[in-house]
């Protein structure tokens, strides 16, 4: 097993030359702690370090770097609620090393919120600690519920505070991903007319994330085809379990279609397709239901920044396919959602109406999905007709629903039990991290992070001694809202 410390420099990245990052030095916090540590994230990378390890909150703040090496932070442009932003570019995160686990699989090491750098414009390169711990929960949350995303290894911490609408505690996070590469990387060297080095980035990224594409007659292209593919697969899971992103800008967008940059994120409670999590989106623009549509804009933006590379049309032609890829993605989770063995295109029209129910009565997404499973073994109606107000509409969607069940061959038992397990029980509603942050801020104590963390983990197991996280929100919830202020 290999020490946090001991980990080798960025490398891969650092290959790439001074057209795309800086050196840059982290900023030292007084009196570290460590605030959270994923001990089973660390043993399965193959990392030694305990939480009660010397220097540990000296690493997780950025105070020590692995072999002592200056970090570096990426450059990258994007465009920020539809419109160009400029250059970018790591204002509070840096690179510090990289990882090679027992898998051989190769991770960047991401500091969060340790301080400036030369992209902070008027930002101060630190985090709060009520975001880093939203961030730590919510990357393993998803990762939990198998949805592609960066990893949270752990949150250090210091007594220093910084200022936002007001006095806050600082904190570092910890992240994890096979590159933090985005969109807006490229679209920083083309509005740049740096031609070289953009061709420099996509053969960077062919080498090491889409090597399956060098051997295809245009690599670039397959290689766009195989962003837009797993962007539409990662968006379309976001639909299927509620996940609003916030901040869909295509500076925060992976170029492995990871979920990246967890800020002002949400879960649906009741069903509402028009939900706005983030406080700062007047607009609506990254709306639940506009996240497929704004998944397409982005890569329109990405597909723009490759024209130096790949002939428009070809472009184009891989952009039209996304539609229905997105649809067939999500009528596949629809499809295990519902407990079926094959999709019909009549099928639609089953989930639809019963969108149009849900949305009628609020019904707690998640609650319902879980709440059908279960009734799925048991066909008792009453738990369900709890959660819609049009009875008649719902009774009649449920005979339906039998009809079509008849026509699939599994048993109701063998059903309900796949249904368990795409169906999550638990998932990071705002008032659980509400909860573990207000403990943490209010009375130093840290463990809720770790016991909530354990169980966002396992979302499909019923863990009845964590029946509580699995409960619909309480009234304060209501009043709980998030915004870019990070
Ligand atoms: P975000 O909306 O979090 O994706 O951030 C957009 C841009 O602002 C990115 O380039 C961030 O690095 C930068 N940024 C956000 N917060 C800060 C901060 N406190 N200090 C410096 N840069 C920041
Ligand atoms: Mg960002
Ligand atoms: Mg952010």
């Amino acid at each position: 097993p290999t020490q946090l410390g001991q980990l080798p420099p960025a490398r891969r990245f650092q290959a790439l030359g001074t057209s795309f990052y800086c050196a840059t030095p982290t900023t030292p916090m007084a009196n570290a702690n460590v605030v959270a540590w994923n001990a089973p994230l660390a043993a399965t990378l193959g990392l030694s370090a305990q939480k009660e390890q010397v220097h540990l909150a000296d690493y997780l703040v950025g105070n020590q770097t692995p072999q002592d090496t200056t970090p570096i932070a990426s450059v990258y442009a994007g465009h920020q609620f539809g419109i160009n932003a400029g250059q970018l570019g790591d204002g509070r995160a840096v690179i510090t090393a990289e990882l090679t686990d027992p898998q051989q699989r190769v991770w960047e090491v991401q500091l969060k919120g340790a301080g400036p750098t030369p992209y902070s414009r008027r930002g101060d390169g630190r985090a709060v600690l009520r975001s880093t711990i939203r961030e730590y929960l919510c990357c393993e949350a998803m990762h939990g519920l198998g949805i592609p995303t960066t990893r949270a290894l752990g949150i250090g911490g210091s007594p220093q505070s910084i200022w936002r609408e007001t006095r806050e505690t600082a904190a570092v996070l910890t992240r994890l991903a096979p590159t933090f590469v985005r969109f807006g990387h490229f679209e920083h060297q083309y509005y740049r007319n740096n031609i070289e080095a953009l061709q420099q980035l996509a053969d960077w990224t062919l080498q090491y994330h889409y090597p399956e594409c060098q051997a295809a007659a245009q690599p670039y292209l397959a290689m766009f085809a195989q962003i837009i593919e797993k962007t539409a697969h990662t968006i379309a899971q976001w639909q299927a379990v509620g996940f609003c992103h916030g901040v869909m800008n295509s500076d925060n967008m992976s170029i492995l279609g990871l979920t990246l940059d967890y800020g002002p994120f949400g879960f649906l409670d009741g069903f509402n397709p028009g939900h706005i999590c983030n406080h700062s989106d007047d607009t609506g623009r990254y709306a639940y239901q506009q996240q497929p549509q704004i998944g397409l804009w982005n890569l329109h933006c990405l597909g723009q920044a490759l024209l130096p590379l790949i002939a428009k049309t070809d472009l184009l032609a891989a952009l039209s396919q996304y539609q229905a890829q997105f649809e067939t993605a999500f009528a596949e989770q629809l499809r295990q959602k519902l407990g079926l063995t094959l999709w019909h295109e009549e099928d639609w029209t089953l989930v639809t109406d019963l969108f149009e129910l849900l949305q009628g009565a609020q019904t707690d997404w998640t609650y319902f999905w879980r709440t059908l499973s279960h009734w799925m073994a048991q066909q008792n109606d009453a738990p369900l007709h709890d959660l819609i107000l049009d009875r008649t509409g719902f009774a009649a969607w449920l005979t339906r629903y039998r009809t079509r069940l008849a026509l699939d061959p599994q048993s109701n038992l063998a059903r309900s039990r796949a249904m368990l397990n795409c169906n999550p029980k638990f998932i990071l509603r705002n008032h659980l991290a509400e909860i573990a942050i207000r403990q943490a801020e209010d009375q130093g104590d840290m463990s809720e992070i770790e016991r909530l963390r354990a169980c966002l983990a396992q979302p499909f197991d019923e863990q009845i001694e964590n029946e509580h996280y699995a409960h619909l929100p309480p009234d304060w919830a209501s009043t709980l809202s998030v915004s870019c202020s990070s």
